[in-house]
């Protein structure tokens, strides 16, 4: 088992809002169909999974996945693009009993029934050890990502198309429509999106997962003598600031910490100092023009730059929050969390502070976070600096990743 992959224990460590533990028993539906706990379906020999939603109505009785019309439209979509749905891939779905509502009729799976059965697609996962994992649908997605990924989750329109270097699961994830969805949908847009999407997802099939720092918080070198660093003098660098608020303009306001990624292995993070002179090697920083500089949305590091700091900042070369919209306009993706898992698979590295750094009234942008009460305790200023530290270095390792992709 590749390190980092959660154990079982770990998925199933949370409990439901009624005290008992996520389990076939406690969901039920076992119990009213024809083929309880179906087993996974397919010789696998290209090492892709297919997740999708729920066993229907002729996939009950037959005891195996996608055997209906959607099953169809599937199998002649992925035969269409050079893949054999039962030959090449693992089929499974999100819950493996058939959900239905009083009429006997097909019904979407619950949330309940989703966190109940995800142990067991867990484990699927984790013995086939599959190259590429597609997600068809809403459900899939929550069984795969949802868990993990708590906050504006949005739908599969927000993570549809992605190519998702997984690190959990030591694969890529490819989040697309289920089939159903394109047999109801008017027009041939979607459809030629969704067999995108699934060509993209097929061609990972031969494409190793990126090499990755072994342990990104290391890359984080944490210095409280600012002359420690090393800039590159024509280079270019990625900064960020861990700030009281959003807006620098209003009274006790501060940039209580900095950092500055000098290559996608490396970054200084500091607390900002108190002193002008304490600050200085950064100010001649920011203010020479020899040394470019990239920020996840350059607008906050400029303002409170030349607000808090009096110096603002000379040859921007990069924003990677504006590339990332200009990549894909699709709303609510260019953040760096959501950039940073869909480009190299991190699922979330901020999770002990976040709550810090939340606005403490959510309409109004001048109030101040609870930074400062983090900062108290040596463990949460280092806590905080390293989560800093990332963030440039997930700028830059962006910057380059997306310069790759946009300059010929
Ligand atoms: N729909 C699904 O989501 N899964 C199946 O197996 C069949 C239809």
């Amino acid at each position: 088992m590749k390190q980092g992959f959660f154990t079982i224990k770990e998925t199933t460590s949370k409990t439901r809002p009624d005290g008992k533990s996520y389990s076939c028993a406690s969901c039920g539906l076992y119990q009213f169909v024809l083929s309880p706990r179906m087993e996974p379906f397919g010789k696998f020999q290209k090492r892709i999974l297919n997740i999708g939603e729920a066993p229907g109505e002729m996939e009950d009785r037959k005891d195996r996945q996608w055997q209906g019309k959607v099953g169809q439209r599937l199998k002649m979509t992925y035969t269409k693009l050079g893949i054999d749905l039962f030959e090449d891939c693992l089929n499974i779905n999100s819950i493996n009993c058939r959900p239905t509502d009083k009429h006997g009729n097909n019904r979407e799976p619950t949330p309940n029934e989703i966190a109940c059965c995800r142990q067991k697609v867990l484990q699927v996962i984790q013995q086939y050890q599959p190259k590429v994992i597609i997600l068809l649908g809403g459900s899939a997605l929550q069984s795969i990502i949802g868990y993990r990924w708590r906050k504006n989750f949005g739908t599969i329109s927000k993570w549809r198309g992605w190519t998702i270097p997984d690190r959990d699961f030591n694969a890529w994830i490819c989040p697309t429509y289920h089939p159903s969805y394109i047999e109801r949908a008017e027009g041939i847009e979607v459809n030629t999106v969704w067999e995108q999407d699934l060509k993209r997802a097929f061609n990972m099939i031969e494409q190793s997962l990126p090499v990755i720092l072994d342990n990104e918080e290391s890359h984080v070198e944490i210095i409280d003598d600012l002359e420690k660093m090393e800039i590159p003098k024509h280079g270019t660098i990625a900064i960020d600031y861990e700030t009281t608020g959003l807006k620098p303009y209003a009274t006790g306001h501060r940039i209580v910490c900095a950092s500055i990624a000098v290559s996608e292995e490396h970054s200084y993070a500091f607390m900002m100092p108190s002193s002008k002179s304490g600050r200085e090697r950064f100010i001649d920083i920011l203010a020479d023009k020899r040394i470019g500089k990239v920020a996840h949305n350059m607008k906050f590091e400029e303002t409170w730059s030349t607000i808090r700091l009096k110096q603002s900042v000379k040859n921007w070369v990069w924003d990677t929050m504006l590339a990332a919209h200009v990549m894909d306009n699709r709303a609510d993706i260019s953040g760096l969390k959501f950039q940073t898992y869909v480009n190299f698979g991190v699922v979330d590295y901020s999770s002990s502070i976040s709550s810090y750094l939340r606005s403490t009234q959510d309409n109004n942008a001048n109030t101040m976070n609870k930074v400062l009460e983090l900062v108290k305790s040596s463990k949460g200023k280092k806590e905080l600096l390293t989560y800093c530290g990332m963030d440039s270095l997930f700028t830059y390792q962006l910057m380059k990743k997306q310069i790759g992709r946009i300059k010929p």
